[in-house]
Parts: structure tokens; sequence; C-alpha cells
């Protein structure tokens, strides 16, 4: 039987086309993406990007770098101020600084090739400049994500994630700060203690745990929640973040998925939301139906549980 489900808070909806379901192994892909031939990513080619921002080296290299984006989508210029004219025109300046942190000086790796210690490196460098930005004039929020494969937006085959800071708190984010606290307590501390039991956990370590959520809108979409109430990256312990992500990477890996993901954090000091990454795997498209805000998924969350926790494919 299919199943329509909501999201644990949001008035977000799914269907779970379970009499649809397929192997872990049927969503698999094949094609590997072929480095660019003058990558501007790659060591010896810097002279190709604005001014480096940061840079963490090892040996005198660099081994991750992080730049002012060439095409950034949004400036620091202009006016930041949202305003709304004759009713319906509502609009600002698009404000804001867009950068990029290239991963690895490795042309052959991705980040699900890097050891647990080298995404922590990568981490402390979002944390660094979610602080830096998040002071600057007109900053609402520092949104650090990352696009892995064609299907998931990125031409660029060299292992890299964007931080785009600007003057508004994502749509969604602001949706699950509004509804993260009911009677002073936070949801999403009960969802992790419910989920943590349930056939949707993945893994867990120290302070952090992994679970499908119940409402998934992809296949293999999977959440990574501090089990403690913490807001905010510098809060969290880098070091189990990243090994637990990195065991969330080798099974993307195994099926070569192009996937997305969102760091949710508080932005303002007054809002609690519960420190969160969302992980998209996109191995489905988006078709007509999902465009009317139901999104169908042909993977349970349960299903797609038992194959990060085993790798059986
Ligand atoms: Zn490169
Ligand atoms: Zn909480």
């Amino acid at each position: 039987m299919p199943e329509l489900r909501k999201d644990y808070i949001l008035d977000r909806w799914v269907i779970i086309a379970s009499e649809r379901a397929r192997r872990p192994s049927d969503f698999k892909r094949n094609i590997e993406k072929k480095h660019q031939v003058l990558c501007h990513f790659c060591p010896g080619n810097e002279k190709y990007t604005p001014n480096e921002i940061t840079r963490i080296e090892e040996n005198r290299k660099w081994i991750i770098r992080c730049f002012s984006n060439k095409f950034p989508a949004v400036i620091n210029k202009g006016n930041y101020k949202i305003e709304t004219h004759n009713n319906f025109y509502t609009f600002s300046d698009g404000f804001g600084y867009h950068e990029i942190v290239v991963e690895t000086n490795d042309k052959k790796k991705q980040l699900w090739d890097l050891p647990s210690q080298h995404i922590e490196k990568i981490f402390r460098i979002y944390l660094e400049r979610i602080n830096y930005l998040s002071d600057l004039e007109g900053i609402n929020y520092v949104q650090v994500f990352k696009n892995y494969g064609e299907e998931a937006g990125t031409s660029v085959s060299h292992s890299h994630s964007q931080i785009i800071a600007y003057n508004k708190i994502p749509d969604i984010v602001e949706q699950e700060i509004k509804k993260n606290f009911i009677n002073n307590k936070c949801n999403y501390c009960e969802i992790i203690q419910r989920e943590k039991d349930s056939y949707r956990r993945c893994f867990e370590n120290e302070s952090f745990i992994a679970f499908c959520p119940y409402a998934s809108r992809f296949p293999f979409e999977i959440w990574l929640f501090p089990k403690q109430h913490l807001t905010r990256l510098e809060e969290c312990s880098l070091s189990d973040l990243s090994s637990i992500l990195k065991s969330v990477l080798e099974r993307l890996k195994q099926l070569n998925a192009p996937y997305n993901y969102m760091i949710h954090y508080s932005s303002k000091k007054e809002d609690k939301l519960h420190f969160h990454i969302e992980i998209l795997p996109r191995l489905s498209t988006w078709a007509g139906f999902e465009f009317s805000g139901t999104v169908i998924n042909s993977m349970p969350p349960e299903d797609a549980a038992k194959f990060y926790r085993t790798g059986n494919i």
C-alpha cells in the first residue's frame, strides 16, 4: 500500500510509493564525470580564482581553500532592506556574499573519498566563515551547502562546497524555527528520541545520530542531528559530525549518488532551532506532480535506513 505521510512538524507531504520499491542497486548510477581539462580549482590554477579568503595547509601546500565565487548569485553592494511596493512586488538588491570551498587539492578525490579528519577540517572552514559572515551588516543567514553531481546542480567535478550569506532566513529554516518549539520543548529533541529506536535509524556515535526522516522526499534522504539540543555548529563536536557524515558518504559512494546537503541552524541568538544537516540524494527526477507540493518517493525511508546500516545493495 502506498502511504501518505506528513513531515514531523512542517506542512510538507509525501507519498511513499512502496509498491514501486526497488532495491538500492536499482538506484545506482554508473556515469563517471570527467574532470575539467582546465580546472580553476586545481593547485597551480589559483590565479584564475578571485582573491583567496582562507586556506588550510599541510606541508606548505593548501589542502582546503576558500575564495569568492567568480560568478556570484549575490554581491556585497546595494540595498539589503526588503521592501514591498504596490502590495505585490517585494524585493531587495541581491545582496550578500557567495564563496567557494575547494575541499581537496586532489582532483581525483571526492568528499566521500576523504578521511573523516579531513572532512573535519572542511567543517572548521564552514564554522570560521559562518562566524565571520553572520556578523556583517545586512546578513541574516549563512547557508552552507554542497552540490555533488550534475543532477544536484554542479558542472564542476572538482570536490567543493559553497557558502551564500544573504539578507534572508531561508524559508524552510524559518518554518522550522517557528515550529521547533511547542510549550518550550524542542520537537526535534523528541523526534530524535523516537527515531533512535526506529527502523529509520542509520548511525549513531557519542554525540550525533543519523536517520532517514519519516516523510523523506528523496530516496535515501538522511538527516544528521546532535543528540543534545545544540543550535550552532560551534557547539557541536566536529569530529563526531565528520565521522557520522563519512559513514553516510561511504554509502552514497556505493550508489555513486549525486546529492545536496544543507546546514540548518539558528542564525539569530534568540532562535533556538536544533542544529542539523539534511542530505538529499538526487536519484529521482521530480515530475509534474511534485510541483503540486506533494512529493512521490519510491524508496521507503525504512528500507533506505536498512541500506545505510548494512550496505547491502
Ligand atoms: Zn581540479
Ligand atoms: Zn532540540
